[in-house]
C-alpha cells in the first residue's frame, strides 16, 4: 500500500518538508556546461550547494534529448534564469522544435525553469499526482525562491498539459521515450524516462549519487521502485543529483544501501522505544562519511522515516 505523505501530514508540515530539499546549489553555468552523455542526450551537472543569488538554483542535473523531429527537455531547471540558459543551450545545439518539457517531480530545483519554455508551446508532461502536490506547494516554493533570486529570475511552477497515470510514450521522431509514473518514493509524483535508443534511464531524483538523498515520499516505496528500476535493460543512468552518468544498475547500489540502513535502523529505534529526537541523533550515522551534505538532510530523512514506520504492523 503506497500512500502520499500529504495524506498524513498537515499542509504546513508538507510545506516545511518540501522546503528543506528544494534548493541545493550550483555556480552560475552557461550553455558550455552541457555535454553529450549519450548520442543525442545532453546534460548539465548541478553542483551540491544550497540555492544562492549567484547559482540561480542551477543545482539539479537537467538536460534535453534530440530526436529526428523534436526535442524533449528532461527537467526545465531550478529557476527562470536556469531554464533560459537551458533553452539557449538547446538552441546552440539544434533548431528542432521543443515539443515536450518533462517535469520529473514537484521540487523547484527541477521545474521552476518551466516558464522559459512557454513560448515553445510544448506539452508540459508530469505524473498524474503532480498538479495536486504543486497546488499545495507552488506559492511557498515561489516566494522562497523570489527572496533569494528576485522576482524576475525566480520562475514558477507551470501546470502540466499531459499527465501520466502509469506509462506513456513520447515520440521525437525515430526516438521513442518511455515514461513511467511511480508510486510514492522520493516524492509522491516521480516520473522516470527511458530512452531505448541508447539504453539510458533517466530516473531524476529516484537516483541520488554522491549527495545524500532527501526523502519526501515513502521510504518503503522508494526501495520498491528502485528494485524495479534496477531490472530495466539500461546500460547507464542519469541521476537527478551527482555525476551526469553512472553505470546501471550498479549506480544505484549506494543509494539502496543508505535507504536500507535508514529503514532498518529507524525500525530498530522505534522498537527500542526511542522518540524521534533520539532516532535523529543515532540512525544511519554509519553513512555519514559516505555522502555530501549528510548533516543537512539525514535528520530530516530519519524524521520522515519515523513518521512512516511508527505505526506499521
Ligand atoms: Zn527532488
Amino acid at each position: 500500500m503506497h500512500s502520499s505523505p500529504l495524506t498524513r501530514l498537515t499542509r504546513r508540515q508538507a510545506l516545511l518538508a518540501g522546503a528543506s530539499f528544494c534548493c541545493l546549489g550550483a555556480s552560475a553555468q552557461s550553455a558550455a556546461d552541457f555535454h553529450e552523455v549519450a548520442p543525442g542526450i545532453h546534460f548539465r551537472r548541478g553542483a551540491d550547494e544550497d540555492v544562492t543569488k549567484q547559482n540561480a538554483d542551477a543545482i539539479a542535473n537537467i538536460g534535453f534529448i534530440i530526436g529526428h523531429n523534436a526535442v524533449a527537455v528532461i527537467d526545465p531547471g531550478g529557476s527562470l534564469a536556469d531554464g533560459e540558459r537551458l533553452r539557449a543551450a538547446i538552441r546552440q545545439t539544434t533548431q528542432l522544435p521543443i515539443k515536450y518539457v518533462v517535469m520529473s517531480h514537484v521540487h523547484p530545483d527541477h521545474i521552476f525553469g518551466a516558464p522559459a519554455f512557454q513560448k515553445d508551446q510544448p506539452q508540459f508532461v508530469a505524473h498524474a499526482q503532480f498538479p495536486r502536490t504543486l497546488a499545495l506547494r507552488e506559492q511557498f516554493y515561489r516566494k522562497r525562491l523570489e527572496v533569494t533570486l528576485g522576482k524576475e529570475r525566480a520562475g514558477a511552477g507551470v501546470a502540466p498539459t499531459m499527465l501520466v497515470q502509469d506509462h506513456a510514450e513520447i515520440d521525437l521522431g525515430g526516438r521513442v521515450l518511455t515514461l513511467e509514473a511511480h508510486k510514492a518514493a522520493h516524492t509522491d509524483c516521480d516520473l522516470s524516462v527511458f530512452d531505448s535508443t541508447t539504453g539510458t534511464l533517466l530516473p531524476a531524483d529516484l537516483l541520488f549519487v554522491e549527495r545524500v538523498p532527501s526523502l519526501d515520499g515513502s521510504l518503503r516505496g522508494w526501495l520498491a521502485e528502485l528494485k524495479a528500476l534496477k531490472t530495466r535493460p539500461a546500460r547507464r543512468a542519469i541521476p537527478g543529483h551527482g555525476p551526469t552518468s553512472v553505470d546501471w544498475p550498479s549506480g544505484a547500489d549506494n543509494l539502496e544501501r543508505y535507504l536500507s540502513v535508514l529503514l532498518r535502523e529507524t525500525r530498530e529505534a522505534i522498537a527500542q522505544g526511542k522518540d524521534i529526537e533520539a532516532a535523529v541523533s543515532s540512525v544511519a550515522q554509519g553513512e555519514r562519511s559516505r555522502w555530501k551534505l549528510f548533516d543537512d538532510y539525514n535528520g530530516h530523512n530519519v524524521t520522515q522515516a519515523f513518521k512512516e514506520l511508527e505505526w506499521e504492523q
